[in-house]
């Protein structure tokens, strides 16, 4: 897949009035060839002053040319384009006991991953190490070195100061605490590392890989946890806190007097999660350990598990309503472990927010199981790897 075009990006409005390479380079980011005279239309620049600046990123091997086109005059013209090959990124996706990662080309295609079991619970020395020695095999597998690396961006199962790189007391790693995650990855890896949790990443996958032209979407998590990760206007949500969408401690009516790990009572989390959903199921007599156990019985058709499931779904779809009244999204993407579940979960959420919000609000809301899946976190985390790796500030610095 290619995620060149339209990559949600904070930093990536095109700085069409600055002097430097990088603002032709964000014209080309979209992989459209384009010719030097096409590229002085559209940015006002003299001729010479764009041939200077291509010829500097050439130099860089961002930019190549392509084909050729004929000029207006009947002359051939060289067309230029971003070269996707230029550098490579790796990227992963650092869940509680299970790892995704992937070497990516600048266009977000992959060229190589891997998935296998972790303990995220082995703190950071020991999963960041085994995350750096795998990312260094995938690289030689496919006849590339570190030095080819442009960019690092990881996710976590946890809250993140997306600034610093650094969780912030998160639950359920011990030891990662304020870890400064960029450093440890820097000493063997020269390059940016970019931080975020998992649900933030996957929203952006989701949005580059399943909803390019989409510019308003939200991606609701819902596993052991239930969060969400906010896109408004292309732009990924952190909030002042980096907590924006932890919708996951957010009170519900059914949830009256339930109580919740974070210390509160009727938590959206405490009713609707995979666990939650599991132990009512048990409390009714039917053996079942955990989320991966709701889902067995719903495959296989078990009539109390769907009825559960269905519940959680409107559970979630009472926070939801909320959510589209504030930020008026056109995609709502349910991902995480239970939207295995499929369209029994899907159904609870539309039944409550399709009922409750304004009309005007649902007129084109699509609410959808995750389309990029288990894969939406590891394709984020490269985007944001790529977003930073070719944002203006970082191609002028290197064009200087
Ligand atoms: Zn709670």
């Amino acid at each position: 897949m290619c995620f060149t075009e339209r990559m949600a990006d904070p930093s990536r409005v095109p700085a069409l009035s600055a002097a430097g390479a990088s603002a032709l380079f964000q014209l080309l980011r979209d992989g459209q060839p384009r010719t030097r005279a096409e590229l002085a239309a559209l940015t006002g620049m003299a001729r010479s002053t764009i041939a200077s600046r291509v010829d500097s990123l050439m130099g860089l091997g961002l930019v190549s040319p392509v084909g050729d086109a004929q000029s207006t005059g009947g002359r051939p013209s060289s067309q230029f384009a971003l070269n996707p090959s230029a550098k490579s990124v790796l990227a992963a996706d650092l869940g509680a006991s299970h790892a995704t990662l992937a070497v990516t080309d600048l266009g977000g295609t992959t060229l190589a991953e891997f998935s296998g079991p972790i303990d995220i619970a082995d703190g950071p020395d020991s999963v960041l190490t085994w995350m750096i020695d795998k990312g260094q095999q995938l690289l030689e597998g496919i006849g590339r070195d570190a030095s080819d690396l442009i960019a690092v961006g990881i996710g976590l199962p946890g809250p993140v100061e997306h600034a610093s790189g650094r969780p912030i007391n998160p639950p359920i790693m011990p030891g990662w605490d304020r870890f400064d995650v960029p450093a440890f990855v820097q000493r063997r890896l020269a390059v940016p590392v970019l931080v975020d949790n998992d649900v933030n990443i996957s929203a952006l996958g989701e949005l580059n890989s399943a909803f390019p032209t989409v510019d308003h979407l939200i991606f609701v998590k819902v596993a052991t946890g239930i969060g969400s990760g906010v896109i408004s206007g292309r732009r990924l949500q952190r909030g002042a806190q980096g907590i924006a969408g932890d919708i996951g401690h957010v009170q519900i009516a059914r949830g009256a007097g339930v109580p919740c790990h974070c210390g509160n009572t009727g938590c959206l989390e405490a009713v609707a999660s995979g666990p939650a959903i599991a132990a009512r199921l048990r409390a009714s007599g039917l053996d079942v350990a955990d989320g991966q156990g709701v889902i067995d019985l719903v495959k296989a058709g078990n009539v109390e598990a769907i009825q559960a499931v269905r519940q959680a779904g409107r559970d979630i779809g009472e926070v939801l309503t909320a959510c589209v009244s504030l930020m008026n999204p056109s995609v709502i993407a349910i991902g995480g472990s239970m939207a295995q579940a499929g369209e029994h979960l899907i159904a609870g959420v539309r039944e409550v927010v399709y009922t409750r919000s304004m009309p005007l609000a649902t007129e084109h809301l699509s609410i959808v199981q995750s389309r990029a899946g288990g894969n939406a976190a590891v394709i984020g985390a490269s985007m944001l790897a790529i977003h930073h790796a070719l944002s203006p500030e970082s191609i002028d610095a290197m064009t200087v």
